[in-house]
């Protein structure tokens, strides 16, 4: 079957090759991807394949595309939902959404469910209760239990999660036969962005000048996200200026922009 995925796009072509670097998270969820097309080979000998695996690391690190690789490269649907799509959620939706979900799932397995931001259905219960609680986001959380509990290990179905705040998840989803693995997913280091760069500079049309690697020196802290933004600024700023290719100069414009864009971002957390 073709992979699709539940709300927004219909199919994921993404492979691992679209994703650069994360050479350990790639080799982990690797193992997920054999699960999903030959379920036989563990349940045969009697292994039970995992529910759930937890994505960790910081914003625009390639989480939610290495959940979208699996998807593509084990040929499954890919039904996603946001953990921010639940916060100011009627009570009873969120559980509901989540039971139609599972329900969905179980249905065209084997698929994946990926869950972005899980965090924020995620977090500990009962501490939040200052402002008299959130207890649909409790509620939301609860069902999300009794669903990974409900079905049976072998059905599947395999559950990714992301989240940048481990510290903050309720120790309930991290137990066995829950999100009992965790695959950390950092930002790239120099040798990273080369690569990074070298996926998101592919496709456009480069001056001759243009090199991964010096782009990659001017770019320390940048996430995969942030790469991909500077690529595409670049193309934008050289095309206003009429150019025929993207010239050295207009990365340097795009990655001055994206870093003007950082600090405002930061200037409104701090
Ligand atoms: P968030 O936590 O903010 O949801 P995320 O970790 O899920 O972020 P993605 O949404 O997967 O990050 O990344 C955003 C975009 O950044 C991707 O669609 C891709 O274009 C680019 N990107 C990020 N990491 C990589 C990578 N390792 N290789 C190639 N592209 C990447």
């Amino acid at each position: 079957s073709k992979a699709q995925l539940f709300d927004k796009e219909s199919q994921i072509n993404i492979t691992f090759n679209d994703v650069a670097g994360l050479e350990e998270a790639k080799q982990e969820v690797m193992e997920i991807v054999d699960f999903l097309k030959n379920p036989k080979k563990y349940t045969d000998l009697g292994g039970k394949i995992p529910k759930g695996a937890l994505l960790v690391g910081p914003p625009g690190t390639g989480k939610t595309l290495l959940a979208k690789a699996v998807a593509g490269e084990a040929q499954v649907p890919f039904f996603s939902l946001s953990g921010s799509d639940f916060v100011e959620m009627f009570v009873g939706v969120g559980a509901s959404r989540v039971r139609d979900l599972f329900k969905q799932a179980k249905e065209k397995a084997p698929c994946i469910i990926f869950i972005d931001e899980i965090d924020a259905i995620g977090r500990a219960r009962g501490k939040n209760s200052i402002m008299g609680g959130n207890d649909e986001r409790e509620n939301t959380l609860n069902q999300l239990l009794v669903e990974m509990d409900g079905f049976g290990t072998n059905v599947g179905v395999i559950i990714l999660a992301a989240t940048n705040r481990l510290d903050v998840l309720d120790t309930a989803l991290l137990r066995p036969g829950r999100f009992d693995r965790q695959i950390s997913i950092d930002k790239p280091d120099l040798i990273g962005r080369e690569h990074i760069f070298n996926v998101h500079l592919k496709p456009l049309k480069l001056a001759e000048e243009v090199d991964a690697k010096k782009l990659s020196a001017q770019t320390p802290g940048f996430a995969g996200a942030e790469i991909a933004n500077v690529c595409n600024e670049a193309a934008l700023i050289a095309a206003r200026k009429n150019k025929k290719a993207i010239e050295m100069q207009d990365f340097q414009d795009a990655i001055d922009r994206v870093i003007g864009g950082l600090e405002k971002k930061n200037k409104i957390i701090s």
